[in-house]
């Protein structure tokens, strides 16, 4: 194809939605010298909102959006979070080429490029200013919601300051200094007592939190703030929870998350992580992955639902980065069929998949939405989310 072909029909995808036939996934160069840090000038314009609910379906590519939508609907019948008004493609890479969840989400909430596996902190080590503490700073309310453990790196890059995204232990005291009001996720075993270290949920009590551990206990919960930690380490795989499985589905979670965080007149974010679509992703697991892609519309669709009622509610879904580099066969497929694929990562033993530098989409519905076609880059993502909330320049 032609150059300028390329761009029309690049234009015309952005502006048609993700209706598009599959192998029209775009590859960034991540070698490529990338920009330090995100220019929010050109977000200047648009709307502010009172709530902001951002989703990352954690390594949930282009392709792996469209295999769960032939597989859930069919290929004509768009899933929830590709029928979101406003959307674009991103680019991921970090500093250190191909990114990982940690660099990524650190992009994502602070609009800084950083090295892989650091965790709020830029190239020179320096703690950086994240959404969460700007969302604070307005007195709005801070829930952050994930199916991995709650010291996985999506979640802590949105709030915590390491330089290493595995010191597990660390974080979690990290979250009980930085108290977000409401916490769901795995990762139990880090707030347990164990030989050496504190008891961080008896800690957590004596600070005010609520604990709860499972899905009846979390059906219960009236006030914030809340601790909800519902396994020892990641959350179950959707595919392998029997119908009497203690453990919340991530629409239960971001259900309670907005029932609770709204009761704060000064509004909330809110940052909700499918996390498993990447893990099954890496293992080439296209099963497990689909039912992960599917749940996480589920409480995208919870979420639209919420704004509709809530107008003053800005919704973002992006993905952290692509896995697999999965490229879908084309063929004549129909509602309920696996769609034939291939990964183009395969470089590891014993992993099948691995990060991409796929572009990556970005949706949005509401009040500051408008920002989103002019991104381009993970890093603008905090653009958006900063000036609909009206906390530009704010920071450390
Ligand atoms: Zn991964």
């Amino acid at each position: 194809m032609k150059r300028w072909m390329m761009v029309i029909a690049l234009v015309l995808f952005a502006r048609a939605g993700l209706s598009y036939e599959p192998g029209e996934v775009v590859n960034a160069d991540c070698n490529k010298k990338q920009e330090l840090k995100a220019d929010c000038s050109k977000f200047s314009g648009g709307g502010r909102a009172k709530n902001v609910i951002v989703f990352i379906g954690d390594g949930m590519g282009l392709n792996a959006i469209y295999s769960a939508r032939v597989y859930r609907n069919g290929p004509k019948d768009l899933l929830e979070l590709e029928k979101m008004r406003r959307q674009t493609l991103v680019k991921t890479c970090s500093l250190s080429g191909v990114t990982d969840s940690a660099a990524s989400a650190t992009a994502l909430a602070t609009g800084t490029k950083t090295y892989n596996g650091r965790i709020g902190t830029g190239p020179d080590d320096k703690d950086l200013a994240d959404i969460v503490g700007l969302a604070k700073q307005t007195g709005r309310s801070i829930g952050l919601v994930t199916t991995d453990m709650v010291v996985g790196a999506t979640p802590s890059s949105f709030s915590l300051h390491q330089g290493d995204r595995f010191t597990f232990g660390t974080l979690a005291e990290e979250y009980l200094a930085v108290k977000p009001d409401l916490l769901f996720g795995g990762g139990k075993e880090w707030f347990e007592k164990k030989s050496g270290s504190a008891d961080l949920l008896e800690q957590a009590k004596k600070q005010g939190y609520l604990v709860v551990e499972d899905a009846k206990q979390l059906d219960s919960v009236s006030s914030l703030p809340v601790l909800g930690l519902f396994s020892e380490e990641e959350m179950t795989y959707e595919l392998d929870r029997k119908a009497d499985s203690p453990e919340p589905h991530i629409g239960q979670m971001t259900q309670k998350a907005l029932d609770l965080l709204s009761q704060d007149p000064d509004g909330f974010f809110l940052m909700v992580e499918g996390a498993r679509i990447d893990h099954a992703s890496h293992k080439g697991d296209f099963n497990r992955m689909l039912e992960e892609v599917i749940a996480l519309d589920q409480a995208v669709k919870i979420a639209k639902d919420w704004q509709a009622k809530n107008p003053e509610t800005l919704i973002l879904i992006t993905s952290d980065h692509e896995t697999g580099g999965m490229k879908v066969v084309p063929a004549d497929d129909k509602k309920g069929d696996k769609v034939g694929y291939k990964y183009t990562t395969k470089l590891l033993p014993g992993i099948p998949a691995l990060h991409s530098g796929q572009k990556v989409a970005l949706f949005g519905q509401g009040p500051g939405s408008e920002g989103v076609e002019k991104a381009d880059d993970n890093t603008q993502v905090f653009c958006v989310m900063q000036r609909a909330l009206g906390v530009e320049g704010g920071g450390k």
